[in-house]
């Protein structure tokens, strides 16, 4: 067996229990009572580490460091296991253990998987259970990340923290930003740059609930290594969605030690929230400063080129081939955050694959109508000059500035002309928005663009172009 996979489920004893899970299952009590039953020595080598990976319907998952110790637990102490949690809740569960790798890169020692009656110490000697690293996501990569404005500089810091290791200035690097927006995927990439990179550094990856509860742990159960000692040999700690560490001040003093000493013993640390450090609630000033010490960088949300990339993409990666009328009206509409795109995408390619029919710009809307609705805003005179300005390149100035050349003036009544036709604005509010323009101005604007578009096709293009960024009918 190798280290990373977990057992089937085993030992299902259902009694007359109903199955669901009491909602206040206490570890610390079943801990208690494991120490009770089999004494100090045994419950330090085998059952210390095991910790509580999930509590669900349909069960209890138990996780612990390695599958060594893993299959000692399941040979020696499976019924003890299964009576005290029953015990402790009043209901037999399906308990099942898992193997969560001490760090996300440490490989299983030969030794240790070709002789289980090896010597307890080398059991333990990976034995500080809060050390178990979740899994990296092995699609979340550099490579895999699409990289646009909004995201170009968290891109940028976290492959130079990847690929140099810790510098003063990076230490910590704090990726904040709203949900869905890659924070999670550009830890896990900086994860697998540094494995690949330097093998036997060692990268531990932690949400913060986890992080916290081992943390607390730690500080509370006198027999395990301290929380300081036992990260010694991480080179790379990540813990993510530090917003969640709210209102467990009771820890900060520590942790701000903790912290302290991991970056003074050059380990690079990289969190995320959804905010910035000053902004997390109940949060220590120092702290917070502490927290902000480093490299800051806020993830924004993906502006329309930059999610037509990121569709195009996943589309290539899944070997899809959908017309590009349907990926431009997606990355158009939905604007808020690159999971629910590719939430959209996931669920349309299902859907026309299940009614076997073809994937149009009408099949989509009527698919994704309830998204549609959610996400259709209102088209404002100010997005239209934006979008407009950086679609030829103009300053946003050159909208409402007096110049006429040209390269200016076109542009500008392309946007006037969009301005009439998406928004509900009159003649003399477009004017006024022009830099104080006459409403006449605005009307020959508008009427000679919709001359040319029938004549001039580069014009009509880029028309067309515009009016789907706007969320326009393509
Ligand atoms: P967060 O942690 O900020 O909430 P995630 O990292 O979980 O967001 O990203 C949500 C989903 O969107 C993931 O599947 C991720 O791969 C994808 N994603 C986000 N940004 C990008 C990007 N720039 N390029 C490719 N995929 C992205
Ligand atoms: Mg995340």
């Amino acid at each position: 067996m190798t280290l990373g996979t977990s057992t089937e489920p085993t030992a299902h004893a259902q009694s007359g229990g109903t199955g669901t899970v009491p909602s206040g299952l206490n570890w610390a009590a079943v801990q208690q009572a494991l120490h009770a039953k089999v004494g100090e020595d045994d419950y330090r080598v085998w059952l210390s580490s095991l910790a509580v990976d999930k509590v669900s319907g349909e069960g209890l998952t138990l996780s612990v460091p390695t599958s060594f110790i893993q299959d000692w637990i399941e040979r020696n102490y499976r019924d003890v296991l299964t009576e005290t949690v029953h015990a402790e809740i009043g209901v037999t569960l399906p308990i099942r253990i898992s193997v969560v790798p001490v760090f996300a890169n440490l490989k299983a020692p030969a030794q240790v998987a070709a002789a289980p009656a090896a010597a307890p110490e080398e059991a333990v000697a990976e034995d500080a259970s809060w050390t178990q690293s979740l899994r990296l996501d092995p699609r979340y990569t550099f490579a895999s990340f699409v990289e646009g404005k909004s995201n170009q500089f968290a891109y940028a810091a976290a492959r130079r923290v990847a690929e140099e290791g810790p510098q003063p200035g990076f230490n910590p690097f704090f990726l904040h930003g709203g949900v869905g927006l890659g924070k999670t995927h550009l830890m896990h990439a900086i994860g697998a740059e540094v494995m690949a990179r330097r093998p036997k550094a060692r990268v531990l990856y932690l949400s913060s609930e986890q992080f916290f509860n081992r943390f607390v742990r730690a500080l509370r159960d006198r027999n395990t290594l301290t929380f300081k000692d036992s990260l010694r040999g991480v080179d790379v700690l990540m813990v993510d969605d530090l917003q969640f560490i709210a209102g467990k001040d009771a820890t900060q003093e520590e942790f701000f030690h903790t912290f302290n000493f991991l970056t003074e013993n050059g380990k690079q640390i990289i969190l995320s929230a959804d905010r910035s450090p000053h902004e997390l609630p109940n949060v220590e000033d120092r702290l917070k400063s502490r927290l902000g010490s480093g490299l800051t960088v806020q993830v924004h949300a993906p502006e329309v080129e930059t999610r037509l990339a990121i569709l195009q993409k996943k589309a290539e990666d899944l070997r899809l081939d959908l017309p590009g009328e349907v990926l431009t009206l997606l990355a158009t509409t939905i604007a808020s955050n690159v999971r629910e795109l590719e939430g959209a995408l996931n669920r349309l390619v299902a859907a026309s694959r299940l009614m076997g029919s073809e994937l149009t710009t009408d099949f989509a809307r009527e698919q994704l109508a309830d998204l549609f609705r959610l996400h259709t805003r209102v088209v404002t005179v100010d997005d239209i000059q934006k979008a407009v300005a950086d679609h030829f390149k103009l300053r946003l100035a050159d909208m409402g500035s007096p110049r006429r050349a040209r390269e200016v003036a076109r542009p500008r009544q392309v946007a006037m002309y969009l301005c009439k036709t998406l928004t509900s604005k009159s003649y003399p509010d477009i004017g006024r928005a022009f830099g104080g323009r006459d409403h006449t101005t605005v009307i020959h604007a508008v009427e000679t663009i919709e001359a040319l578009v029938t004549k001039d096709a580069e014009l009509a293009e880029n028309v067309r172009i515009l009016n789907a960024l706007l969320g326009g009918k393509a």
